[in-house]
């Protein structure tokens, strides 16, 4: 080894030396000692591995004291804040199954924080004094909300579909469309749900048309269900066929079979008066009378994670009594969080208005640009002039699924900062405090403002002034 490779290893403290030294002691604070060590055991070998990597002519003559112990500093900081963190969407991408899809409206954050720090209801039937289902808490205002008999809500609705394939066809035959054989964020393919759940799929027609008949020649004494998935993020355009709900409920009603639909996003309000593409509603979706309707809790609805199971009682009971359900239950805080975010859409102008989700698919374009001019505005002020900025068109989307194709105007502030290329400075705001997630287009980095929430702009400014310190 070259004479000044070995000096630098040589120069490098023991993890006993970095636990005593007074410069460290703040950091150090609060955590305990093996947790501690272990921070500082891999920060070592960090910098043994890069003095090992870095060609001999561009090795430093003297190792740098203080700025290691800067580095071990901000790694014992960093492994003191929490692994799940707040992050600033500015991607444009609405439900962003990535960065937890909704964020929640003020009162069902209120519902979660209450739910959390108390004890609740529940399991405990409080007229009856005894116990209690936690699924009666919610059902009467999913059924009053969506026309629906019954309801059940589950973890998710990978979950709810699962729970239903495996409660009605278990051992027996699905019929599904090839067009709705589909993946959705890489982790839910039907057929593999299909399988897990213990039914056989089968599937009818082509990629691009399926027609009744097609279902009704696979019908055999072995058929359990008729399934329709939401095709939810693709859309088969051109020379297609797809059957309706209502028809497929029939041709079910003639074979004494159940039909479930997998709405996917599953949305409350007609979106088509906001000018977006007419997507059925779950109130739609239940009159066309299929015996189970399912749909997540986080995407459109704008609610925490959760499935929702909706349908006639006497399915719903039997999805119910499947022993799955046990592990399939979902948890007070999520509870609360739904039936807080359920009971806005019983006056849908406030569901609009306060569920940030559906607020930032129906804002108006003027009123996105006149935050994107705001913000604009206010960078420009507060670091005079270093950050260079301007209003660009963008395209926002609703993202998870729904509405796939429906590009969603927006205004996008492109920032620069010389001499950071565009991806140098997309890595850095993504490194910030908090973390700032940004689209890079055509060597440009925009920051779409139709996902900024309310509360984001002083984390916004605080995480460019960290960027601006740092170099
Ligand atoms: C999103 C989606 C799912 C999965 O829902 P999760 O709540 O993420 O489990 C299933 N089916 C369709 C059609 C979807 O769009």
């Amino acid at each position: 080894m070259e004479p000044v490779r070995a000096r630098l290893l040589r120069q490098l403290p023991s993890v006993n030396e970095l636990l005593r030294t007074p410069q460290l002691q703040t950091a150090l604070s609060g955590l305990s000692r093996p947790f501690a060590t272990e921070v500082i055991r891999q920060t070592l070998g960090r910098a043994r591995q890069e003095i090992l990597a870095t060609p001999a002519d561009r090795l430093p003559m003297q190792w740098d004291r203080e700025a290691f112990l800067h580095t071990v500093a901000e790694a014992l900081e960093a492994a003191r804040r929490p692994a799940l963190k707040r992050v600033i969407n500015a991607t444009g991408v609405v439900i962003h199954t990535n960065l937890g899809r909704s964020p929640l409206s003020e009162t069902a954050q209120a519902a979660i924080l209450e739910a959390a720090r108390s004890y609740s209801n529940l399991e405990y039937d409080l007229e009856q004094g005894m116990r209690g289902s936690r699924q009666a808490l919610l059902e009467e205002l999913l059924t009053e909300l969506t026309g629906a008999e019954a309801a059940l809500v589950v973890n998710n609705n990978a979950a709810a579909v699962m729970l239903a394939l495996n409660t009605l066809a278990a051992g027996r035959e699905v019929i599904i469309s090839r067009g709705q054989l589909v993946e959705i964020g890489g982790s839910f393919r039907m057929p593999e749900i299909m399988a897990v759940s213990g039914a056989i799929l089968k599937e009818v027609g082509t990629t691009n048309k399926t027609y009744l008949r097609d279902y009704e020649q696979a019908i055999t004494s072995n058929t359990a269900l008729l399934l329709k998935v939401h095709p939810s993020n693709f859309r088969i355009l051109g020379f297609t066929r797809e059957v309706s709900l209502a028809d497929l409920v029939a041709l079910g009603r003639r074979y004494g079979l159940p039909v479930m639909e997998d709405l996917g996003s599953g949305c409350l309000v007609d979106l088509s008066r906001f000018g977006l593409e007419k997507e059925p509603t779950v109130q739609d979706t239940v009159a066309a009378g299929p015996d189970l309707v399912t749909f997540s809790g986080d995407k459109l609805l704008g609610g925490p994670q959760a499935g929702v199971i909706l349908g006639r009682r006497e399915v719903v009971e039997r999805l119910k009594n499947n022993p799955q359900m046990r592990a399939l239950r979902p948890d007070k805080l999520t509870l609360a969080g739904l039936e807080a975010t359920l009971r806005l859409y019983l006056e849908e102008p406030r569901a609009v208005a306060q569920l940030p989700t559906l607020a930032m698919i129906t804002r108006p374009l003027a009123e996105v640009e006149r935050q994107a001019k705001r913000l604009a505005r206010k960078i420009k002020q507060t670091f005079a002039g270093r950050f260079q900025v301007d209003i660009r068109e963008s395209i926002a989307r609703v993202g998870g699924g729904a509405l796939p194709q429906e590009p969603l105007p927006s205004r996008a502030l492109a920032l620069t900062l010389p001499p950071l290329a565009a991806h140098q400075l997309e890595a850095r705001l993504r490194r910030s405090s908090p973390p700032v997630i940004a689209r890079v287009e055509h060597d440009t980095l925009l920051l779409d403002v139709r996902t900024l929430l309310p509360h984001d702009q002083p984390a916004l400014l605080a995480a460019l002034q960290g960027i601006l310190n740092s170099i």
